[in-house]
Order: structure tokens, then C-alpha cells, then sequence
């Protein structure tokens, strides 16, 4: 008997055959989790901690039979007793733990640590409603508690670990949390541990919302990621966290360099601290206290040792998400914490005497987190090669002036893994088929590049693409009782609802294509449209494109004069889940972004990987993806970062210059025409009028021209099926380089300098 077999015996006394999916997901949870907990950890003398405020790892039973090389045996196995893999997949919960590109990226870089056989570890905290679970009711963003916790799940809780975090009103006792963290093919494994505190609780969320006591720390401290900021209690809470967070994460370094034989002072020689963003930069003076007044060092000598230790990942240039904390809140949840900022600023200002730009606190009594970060870590890395650039020669052009060798790149990547082998595996054995399995292991799918034009190739590839559009559809059926013609283009565009994304964008987009089949011009192939993506809930404008999506979306539905063309779908809460059925069906992948605004993307990467074509900007990682494939097989349009950074600059875009041509204020002021107001919320269809009318800060309309006539061109190309198909390829065979395991080895070779196995 197969393992599984006799798990399945001892848990419920019943044969495989007559299992529910559930039970059967309990029982290939407590075997992966045995064969995990067999293997041994990573431990070499030097160890990574990769700290970050989410790790947005999605479901984890398929990537870690993966990753174990039993995933082909397990659905072999189950499919002799009449069950199917899919089905028990269905049956886990999504862990929430994370809202977006950030979070899974951290989740990507754990896969791709332990398949290098890295020793790494990945801290933060276990949120036990993370982020919310969106609904959409009456075309409007609804947001639920996401209760992802089971009474079984991947979380082991590591029984005698617990440390004092002191904050001014009250010290906390920390309780942790293990997931193991397997690499592929790899006979160790690493882990992901998350802080927790016993004393959270569930009875201080007001009944079917996500509001809760912000004063009652004690039971609201691992509630929520991200609670609302809009207010000062938001604000304080925030900080909680994030200290709570990081002085666990100083704690348990210190504690394993120490095990490992250290005395401190080599502190660097057995840990090194990667900070994904800012919000766990409060480690440095964590650090610095811990190290001053329980093992006695001078405050020169721990800030020499931070400034080993320490190396920091920029991830935005938005001006509002580089944290600054009024010091007064600082000083009211952390004094102690406090008088070391105020001390390091101190050190700052003694060293750059005169440069007030560079200070760690500001004329207005804040903290900047990235500055602290800076001179106080080892390393600056932006996450594409533009985003670096406009890092140094702008944005942080202040701190390259004085750290030039702190500056680095490392662009971003996504697991192979999760984002072929697992969601699309009838693409990965294609690939197979081709160029044989040895890219599973080095991603080199460059071999493809002999099949561009390989009409046998292209077949495989239309019958897997139409394959996944009825998978799709089954999914959005089940997901939110929506199905779309599987034999219409699909145009995706799914990430988190920001202006700076530009979904307004799109939408008026529809709105010119609705007029287009309405007066006539009707499309040679039907089209879908797909959105997904949740906004924060105090990201009022975010919410009020979500509402004209999903308003359109009902005009079109509503008009049979165009719904057999033309088709707008909103899926609901967005997650990875969602987006591991979503991108294997995409034919275009949208990336659409303001020039200069998005820092990397990795959703471009995974649509790449999957067969889509990208209609995007010259932005983030799609430079370099257009760099690879060749300006032929991308589709890009708009104006250049250098443009907008320059137009920022000098305050020279003005809405009314682009409102006032006709074409495009027939557009936009088809938000508020009467049809629309009719279906839609009044309230919310005005406000989104008169913002992109007169502010439109996220310049929707200076390149809406441009965008039309690019997205006719490619629904145009995509009906020469031999030259779509054949940029398909060029694009798969070029998408290795934007493995994970490629960004996370750069980040070894000139960060980490760590031991690979
Ligand atoms: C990849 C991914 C993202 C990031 O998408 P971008 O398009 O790069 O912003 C966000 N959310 C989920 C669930 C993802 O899988």
C-alpha cells in the first residue's frame, strides 16, 4: 500500500475511493507535511532572512507534491480510485496571507531559495483574516473578514518559541508558526515562520465587516494585513505591527546566530537581512537596541553591525508608499525605538553635515523608513532595470550621490513552479515534448525559439490555449455564475485596482468600443475582457473605477445589439488561485501602466510564460521583456518614463489640454451620460468624472489615444494566426530569464554570498 493509502486508512477508516475531496485534502496535507517535516533544514553557517510584511504563497498542496517529484505519482495514485487532483485542490483555502505583486513575490523568492538550496528563511506575520475577501454586490467592492485559517493547514506551531516584544503600555509574549518551505527536487527544506500572539481574537471584528477595535492591541495586533490607516489609531496599529514583527524576526536571528557559535560582533558572518520594502526597517534599531543593552555593546559598534547586516528592496517610487512616521507616534508606541531613530539621525547629520535631504528625521518631526534603510543597510536594489535607474537618477538620486556602491538591480522573476509546471501543465509538457525536461531545472526554454514558425507547434498551442479558456470558464461559472464564448479573444488585465495601473484606462477603452459596435463596426472575432483586482478600502477612487467596470459591463450585457461582440467580466476577489486559471486562458495581457510608475510587474512575466502577447508601456520589467522578444512580438505604446518624470517635474500636464479633443471627451463623458447614471451609482460615476476630468494625476488620458489604436492593431494581428502564434512563441522561448531562480541567484552573487547546494 501507497503511504497515502494507509494515511487515508488510519485518518478515517475508509478507503481512498470513498474519501470527500476535503478528507482527501486533509490526508495529502499530513503526508506532505510528514515527507516535508523528514527532510532536514538548510543550515549552512551563513543564513538569509528574508523579512516581509506578506507572503502571498497561494495554495500550497500542488507546488509542494511538485516540488517533492510526487505530484505525477499522487494524481495517478488518486485517479485509480475514481478522484481526481483538481477536485481535492478545490477543496484548500487560499492563505490571505498578502494583497499583491510584493507578497508574491516574497512567496516566489521562498520557492526559489530552497531550490537553490539556500539557507533561508522567510519571517513575518500570521494575519489571521489577512487582507479581506471582496464581494461584489450591486456592481460595488463589498469587503469580508477572509477566514483562511482551517483547523488544518499548512502552519505548525513551534512549541517552546516565544519571545518579549516591549512596547510602551505593555510587553507582548510572541507564540510561531512554521510552514515548510520545500525546493524543488531538493532533499532539504526550508521555512517560513510567522509571529503570532495567543491572546487575538475574532470577537472585536464588528459582525460581517472588517471594522474592529484600532485601540485593542492585544487582541487586534495579527487580525488584519494592512488595517485601514485613514486614522491615527490605523496609523499606531500599523506600528505595532511592524514592530512586532521585526523585533521577533532580531530576536530569533540573534538567537540562531548565538546557537550557531557566534559572539555578535561576527554577527554578519552567520545572518544576513533582507528587507522586502520598508515596513520591516524598524529591524535596524531593533537591532541596535537589542545588541546595546543585552549583550552591552557600544551604540557605534551595533550600528556597524546593522550596517553589515541589513540590505533593503525598493519596490515604488509613489511618493505615498515611502513610509514616514510622525516621530510622536513612534514615540508613543516605542520609546525605546525612538531615542535610537533620534540617535541615528543625529549620526546622519554629523556625517552629511548641511544635506537636509538625506536626514533620517524631517523638519516635520517624521521618520523616513527608506532613509533609515539606506544608511543603515548594505545594499539598495531596485526590482527592474528602469525602476533602478529612475532610483538613482531621481528618486533616490540624493542617496546615490553619497552610497553609488549601496545602488544595484535585481529584476524580478516568478516561480516556474507555481506559474507553468503547476497551472498550465499541458504547456509545460509541450515543452517537454520539444526541448526535453532540463528546463524544469535551469528554465533555458530557448531551445522553442527553433519552432517559431513550426506549424504543428502552433496546433498543440491553439487546442492548450482553448482547452484553458473551457477550464476558465468553468472556473468563473463555479467562482461567480459567469461563462464567456471560449471561442472569443480574451483580454486580460488582473492586479490590484491603482490609478497609477490605469483600469480607467481600459475602461474607456470599452466605452470606445461599445460606440464602434453600436454605430456598425463590428469586431471579427468576439472579445472578453477581464478584470480582477481588489482596491484598499480607503482608496475611494480605486472602488469608483471597480463600480464603472462593472456598469459597463451591464450596458454591454444589457445590449444585444453588441453583447454577442463584446464582453466585460469583473472577477470576483482576485487571488492567486484566481490568477493560476486566469492567465493560462489569456490571449493579451494587459500592462498598462503609466510610464514610470510600476516598479516591475511580475504579472507581465507569468502571462509571458503562458502564452499571451503584452499590449503594455515602456515600464518596469516590460522594457526588458520587450528588450528579449524584440519590438516585433510586444505591442507598446504611450509616452516614455523620461516624458512623464519630466512632465511631473515641471507640472506640465494639464487634463483639459486632452479633455478638450473631442474624441476623447466623448469618452470620458460617457461616464455620466444618462444610460449609464441610470444603471450605475450617481455619487460614484460623478466623482470619477470630474477626478480623470480635472486632475486625472495618473495622466488616463494622455495616452488613451494611442492605447485605441495599439488594441486595434493587436485584435487586428490576432486574426493572422500564424504570426500571432509564431510571437507566442518568441515571447515563451525568451521568458526563462524571468525565473525567480534567476533573480534570487543575482541576488546571492552580489547581496547574500551564501553557500548553494
Ligand atoms: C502576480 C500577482 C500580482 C502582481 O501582479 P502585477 O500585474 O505585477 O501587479 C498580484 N496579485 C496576484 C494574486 C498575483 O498572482
Amino acid at each position: 500500500m501507497h503511504k497515502i493509502e494507509i494515511l487515508a486508512d488510519h485518518m478515517y477508516h475508509k478507503p481512498i475511493d470513498s474519501l470527500t475531496s476535503r478528507e482527501l485534502y486533509e490526508v495529502l496535507l499530513h503526508y506532505v507535511k510528514e515527507e516535508a517535516a523528514s527532510r532536514p533544514l538548510n543550515s549552512s553557517k551563513k543564513k538569509l532572512y528574508y523579512l516581509s510584511a506578506e507572503f502571498l504563497i497561494g495554495k500550497l498542496l500542488s507546488t509542494n507534491l511538485i516540488n517533492l517529484g510526487d505530484y505525477d505519482e499522487v494524481k495517478d495514485l488518486l485517479a485509480e480510485h475514481g478522484q481526481s487532483l483538481n477536485d481535492v485542490e478545490d477543496a484548500e483555502q487560499e492563505p490571505s496571507l498578502g494583497n499583491g505583486g510584493l507578497g508574491r513575490l516574497a512567496a516566489c523568492f521562498l520557492d526559489s531559495i530552497a531550490s537553490l538550496g539556500i539557507t533561508g528563511d522567510g519571517v513575518g506575520l500570521n494575519y489571521h483574516f489577512g487582507l479581506f475577501r471582496q464581494t461584489l454586490d450591486h456592481n460595488e467592492q463589498g469587503t469580508l473578514p477572509d477566514e483562511w485559517l482551517d483547523a488544518d493547514t499548512w502552519l505548525e506551531k513551534e512549541e517552546g518559541k516565544s519571545y518579549e516584544v516591549p512596547f510602551a503600555k505593555f510587553t507582548l509574549h510572541s507564540t510561531l508558526y512554521n510552514i515548510d518551505v520545500l525546493g524543488f527536487e531538493k532533499e532539504t527544506r526550508n521555512r517560513l515562520r510567522l509571529f503570532d500572539l495567543d491572546s487575538v481574537s475574532s470577537d472585536i471584528i464588528e459582525e460581517g465587516s472588517i471594522q474592529f477595535d484600532k485601540t485593542n492591541v492585544e487582541k487586534n495586533l495579527t487580525l488584519f494585513l494592512y488595517p485601514d490607516d485613514s486614522d491615527r489609531n490605523g496609523n499606531l496599529l500599523r506600528i505595532y505591527q511592524q514592530y512586532f514583527m521585526v523585533s521577533n524576526a532580531a530576536q530569533l536571528i540573534i538567537d540562531e546566530a548565538l546557537e550557531k557559535g557566534s559572539n555578535l560582533h561576527d554577527l554578519a558572518d552567520f545572518a544576513t537581512i533582507q528587507i522586502n520594502d520598508t515596513h520591516p526597517t524598524f529591524v535596524i534599531p531593533e537591532l541596535i537596541r537589542l545588541l546595546t543593552t543585552r549583550y552591552d555593546f557600544s551604540f557605534e559598534e551595533a550600528v556597524a553591525i546593522a550596517r553589515k547586516t541589513v540590505a533593503f528592496t525598493n519596490h515604488t517610487i509613489l511618493a505615498e508608499a515611502l513610509e514616514k512616521w510622525p516621530m510622536s507616534d513612534i514615540e508613543e508606541v516605542i520609546p525605546d525605538i525612538a531615542a535610537i531613530i533620534r540617535q541615528l539621525d543625529q549620526l546622519v547629520r554629523q556625517e552629511f553635515p548641511g544635506n537636509q535631504k538625506v536626514t533620517v528625521i524631517d523638519d516635520q518631526n517624521r521618520a523616513h523608513m527608506a532613509h533609515i534603510a539606506m544608511h543603515f543597510g548594505y545594499s539598495i536594489n531596485g526590482v527592474a532595470k528602469l525602476h533602478t535607474q529612475i532610483l538613482k537618477e531621481t528618486e533616490l538620486n540624493d542617496f546615490y550621490q553619497i552610497y553609488p556602491e549601496k545602488f544595484n538591480n535585481k529584476t524580478n522573476g516568478i516561480s516556474f513552479r507555481r506559474w507553468i509546471m503547476s497551472c498550465n501543465p499541458s504547456l509545460a509538457r509541450l515543452f517537454d515534448q520539444l526541448i526535453g525536461s532540463s528546463w524544469r531545472h535551469d528554465e533555458d526554454l530557448t531551445g522553442l525559439e527553433k519552432y517559431i514558425y513550426s506549424e504543428n507547434v502552433h496546433q498543440n498551442l491553439e487546442h492548450i490555449k482553448e482547452a484553458n479558456k473551457e477550464a476558465l470558464n468553468v472556473f468563473l461559472d463555479h467562482n461567480q455564475g459567469v461563462t464567456f464564448n471560449p471561442n472569443s479573444i480574451v483580454d486580460v488585465q488582473i492586479k490590484r485596482f491603482h490609478e497609477y495601473k490605469r483600469q480607467q484606462m481600459l475602461a474607456l477603452y470599452i466605452i470606445y468600443k461599445y460606440h464602434a459596435i453600436k454605430n456598425g463596426d463590428i469586431p471579427k472575432r468576439p472579445i472578453t475582457i477581464i478584470f480582477g483586482g481588489k482596491a484598499a478600502p480607503a482608496y475611494i477612487i480605486a472602488q469608483d473605477i471597480i463600480h464603472l467596470i462593472m456598469t459597463l459591463s451591464d450596458r454591454i450585457k444589457n445590449d444585444p445589439d453588441v453583447s454577442p461582440y463584446l464582453q466585460v467580466i469583473m472577477v470576483k476577489n482576485y487571488n492567486v488561485t484566481a490568477a493560476e486559471h486566469l492567465i493560462p486562458a489569456a490571449d493579451i495581457s494587459e500592462q498598462i501602466s503609466l510610464a514610470s510608475k510600476e516598479a516591475s510587474g511580475t504579472g507581465n512575466m507569468k502571462f509571458m510564460l503562458n502564452g499571451a502577447l503584452t499590449l503594455g508601456t515602456m515600464d518596469g520589467a516590460n522594457v526588458e521583456i520587450a528588450e528579449r522578444v524584440g519590438q516585433d512580438n510586444i505591442y507598446t505604446f504611450g509616452r516614455s518614463s523620461e516624458g512623464i518624470v519630466n512632465l511631473y517635474a515641471t507640472h506640465g500636464y494639464h487634463p483639459q489640454d486632452y479633455y478638450n479633443r473631442p474624441a476623447i471627451k466623448a469618452l470620458v463623458d460617457d461616464i455620466v451620460s444618462e444610460d449609464i447614471l441610470k444603471l450605475g451609482n450617481p455619487e460614484r460615476l460623478n466623482r470619477l468624472y470630474n477626478d480623470i476630468k480635472g486632475k486625472d494625476w495618473f495622466m488616463a488620458m494622455i495616452d488613451i489615444e494611442e492605447f485605441i489604436q495599439t488594441k486595434e492593431k493587436v485584435y487586428q494581428d490576432y486574426e493572422d494566426r500564424k504570426s500571432w502564434l509564431a510571437k507566442v512563441v518568441k515571447n515563451i522561448a525568451q521568458a526563462g530569464y524571468f525565473s525567480s531562480d534567476r533573480t534570487i541567484s543575482d541576488y546571492n552573487q552580489d547581496i547574500w554570498h551564501l553557500e548553494e547546494h
